[in-house]
C-alpha cells in the first residue's frame, strides 16, 4: 500500500515499508509504504500546483463536492468501520462512531460559504468603503496518530478543504488503510486532483512537512513529545501549527452523585477502545466517603466487559501492538510493586479473540498515589486509577497541578458545585455527569497545557480560522460600473 495523489494510487520510490498487523490475530495483513524525501515533494508538490485553480473554485463549486463527500460518507461509512477495526482493533460499532463524529465536522464544513463571510462598512471615508474577507493558506499538513484514523483527519480536512486549501494527510503508519479509503471517496465525490493527497510515512516524512517551503499549516495529533517537536520545528520554519497532544484524564466523583451513573460511566470512557483514546478517563478521583462503594461498583461492570475481537460483537477489543499492551502491562506491574491495591486484573484475560491476539482487559487499580508511574505517566490503555481525597479542593488541586489539560468530568447532583468546576479547572473540555465531552463540531475541540501547542483548537469556528488568512480592503470606487443587461434569474456557478 503506498501514497495518493492527483487522485490515483501512488507507490512512492524509497523502497521502504513499515508491516501493518490486524491487533486482533496478531498476523501481518499489509505492508505501507514509507515516503523518503523525494516521495514526500512530489506529494507535497503535486498538492501545491493543484492549490491555485481550487483557491479560485467559487463555493458553490465547493459545497456542493462537500456535499456529495458528505452523502458518500453517510451511504458507505460501514467499510471505512471494517477497515478501522482491521487496523486498529477497537469494536466495530465504536469505529462507526468514530466515523459518525467525523461526517459531523463534514456537515459543519458543508456551511463554509456563511463561515467565510467578512464584514463591509460602507463609507467609511467619504465614498471609501472598507470589507474584509478570509482567504485559504494554501498546501496544509494533518499528521495523525494510530487512534482515531477517520475521525482525527476529519476534524481538519473537510474545514481545510472547503475554505479552498488542497491537503496532504500523513496517516499513522500503524493504521494507513482508511486516509485511502477517504482519498478515494473524495475522487469518487469530483474532488479535483491534487486537492486530498495521502502521504504515508514516518519522521521522514513529518520532517518534509515541517520544512517544505509550500506547506503554509500543519495540523498534528499524537503523543506529547513529538507534538512539542512538530509545534517547535513548524513554528521555527514559519508555519501556522496547531499540535494537539497526549493527556490524562480525571473524572471527579463527588459524595452527592449518583454512583450507579458514574461508575457506568468510568467503565464506558475507562475502556472504550481500550482506553485508546485521547479523553479517555484515566484517573478517577473519589472524594470523601464514595470511594469504598464507588471503586466496588466499577469492579463489578469491569468484570462484564466483553474483551475480544471487535469484529464479534465484543465490548472492547485488542490493544493496538505486542509492543504496546506489554508496556500497558508493565505499569499493571510497577503498580503492584509500588503497594497499589489491583482490584480487577486484566494480564488475566481470556479474549473471545485470535490466540495472538494483542490483549489486555480492563484492569483497575485502587489506592493510587501521585507518585506513581500508573498516575505520573499517559498509559493509554484499559486501566483506571483510582486515587482517594477528602475534599473537592484536594480534587481540583490535582487536576490543576498535572501537566495535561486536556478532558475532565465531575459526577454531581449539585449544580453549584458543578458550576465551580467548570470554572476553576485548567482543562480544556469539561463534561458535567458526562464522561467524555468531545466537542460537537460546531464547537471547537482542543486541551491545554501539554494536551495542545499552538494556541487555536480544532474544527468549529477555531478551525475555520486555522485554515484561513484574514484580509481587509479599503476601496474607494467613485463612478458606477456598468455590467450590461440580463433579465435572467441569477444563479450561483
Ligand atoms: P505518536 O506521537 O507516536 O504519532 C503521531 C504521528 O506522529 C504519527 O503520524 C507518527 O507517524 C508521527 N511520529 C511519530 N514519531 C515521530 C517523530 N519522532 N517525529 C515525527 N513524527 C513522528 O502518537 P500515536 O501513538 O500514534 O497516538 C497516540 C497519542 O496521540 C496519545 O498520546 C494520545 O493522547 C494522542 N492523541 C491526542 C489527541 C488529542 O486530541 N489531544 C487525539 C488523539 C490522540
Amino acid at each position: 500500500m503506498g501514497h495518493w495523489v492527483n487522485n490515483k494510487a501512488f507507490p512512492g520510490t524509497s523502497g521502504r515499508a513499515a508491516a501493518v498487523t490486524n491487533p486482533a490475530t496478531g498476523a501481518v495483513t499489509r505492508e505501507v509504504a514509507l515516503a523518503d524525501v523525494a516521495d514526500s515533494r512530489a506529494v507535497i508538490e503535486a498538492a501545491a500546483a493543484a492549490f491555485p485553480a481550487w483557491r479560485d473554485t467559487s463555493l458553490a463549486k465547493r459545497t456542493a463536492i462537500v456535499f456529495r463527500f458528505r452523502e458518500l460518507l453517510n451511504q458507505r461509512k460501514n467499510e471505512l468501520a471494517e477497515i478501522i477495526t482491521s487496523e486498529h482493533g477497537k469494536v466495530l460499532s465504536d469505529a462507526l462512531g468514530e466515523v459518525t463524529r467525523g461526517q459531523e465536522v463534514v456537515e459543519f464544513a458543508c456551511g463554509i460559504p456563511h463561515l467565510l463571510k467578512g464584514d463591509f462598512s460602507e463609507n467609511a471615508s467619504t465614498a471609501v468603503d472598507v470589507h474584509s474577507a478570509r482567504q485559504p493558506l494554501g498546501v496544509v499538513g494533518v499528521i495523525a496518530p494510530f487512534n482515531f484514523p477517520a475521525m482525527v483527519p476529519m476534524w481538519f480536512f473537510p474545514v481545510a478543504i472547503a475554505a479552498g486549501n488542497t491537503v496532504v494527510l500523513k496517516p499513522s503508519e500503524k493504521a494507513p488503510s482508511a486516509a485511502l479509503w477517504l482519498a478515494a471517496l473524495w475522487a469518487e465525490a469530483g474532488l479535483p486532483a491534487g486537492v486530498f493527497n495521502v502521504l504515508q510515512g514516518d519522521k521522514t516524512a513529518v520532517d518534509e512537512l515541517l520544512s517544505h517551503r509550500a506547506v503554509k499549516a500543519v495540523s498534528f495529533v499524537g503523543s506529547t513529545p513529538v507534538a512539542q517537536y512538530v509545534y517547535a520545528t513548524g513554528t521555527a520554519n514559519g508555519k501556522r501549527v496547531q499540535a494537539l497532544g497526549g493527556a490524562k484524564n480525571h473524572a471527579v466523583v463527588l459524595p452527592d452523585a449518583d454512583l450507579d451513573l458514574a461508575a457506568d460511566a468510568m467503565v464506558n470512557a475507562g475502556f472504550g477502545s481500550a482506553g485508546e483514546r485521547c479523553m479517555a478517563i484515566s484517573a478517577v478521583v473519589a472524594v470523601g466517603a464514595v470511594a469504598d462503594e464507588l471503586v466496588t461498583k466499577i469492579a463489578e461492570r469491569a468484570r462484564t466487559v466483553r474483551t475480544g475481537d471487535g469484529t464479534r460483537g465484543c465490548d472492547m477489543g485488542p490493544l493496538v501492538t505486542a509492543a504496546h499492551r506489554d508496556r500497558v502491562a508493565s505499569y499493571i506491574d510497577q503498580a503492584e510493586q509500588d503497594g497499589a491495591s489491583l482490584v480487577v486484573d486484566g494480564r488475566e484475560v481470556r479474549a473471545d479473540g485470535g490466540r495472538d491476539g494483542f490483549w489486555l482487559g480492563p484492569t483497575v487499580i485502587d489506592h493510587v498515589t501521585t507518585d506513581m508511574s500508573c498516575y505520573t505517566d499517559e498509559i493509554f490503555g484499559p486501566v483506571l486509577s483510582v486515587l482517594r481525597v477528602d475534599s473537592y479542593d484536594e480534587a481540583l488541586e490535582l487536576i490543576n497541578s498535572n501537566p495535561y489539560g486536556n478532558g475532565t468530568a465531575i459526577f454531581t447532583n449539585d449544580g453549584g458545585a458543578a458550576r465551580r468546576f467548570y470554572n476553576e479547572v485548567e482543562v480544556g473540555m469539561v463534561g458535567i455527569n458526562v464522561p467524555i465531552p468531545v466537542p460537537v463540531a460546531y464547537y471547537s475541540f482542543g486541551g491545554w497545557k501539554n494536551s495542545l501547542f499552538g494556541d487555536t483548537h480544532a474544527h468549529g469556528t477555531e478551525g475555520v480560522h486555522f485554515f484561513t488568512r484574514g484580509k481587509v480592503v479599503t476601496s474607494r470606487w467613485r463612478a458606477p460600473s456598468h455590467g450590461g443587461l440580463n433579465l435572467g434569474f441569477p444563479q450561483t456557478v
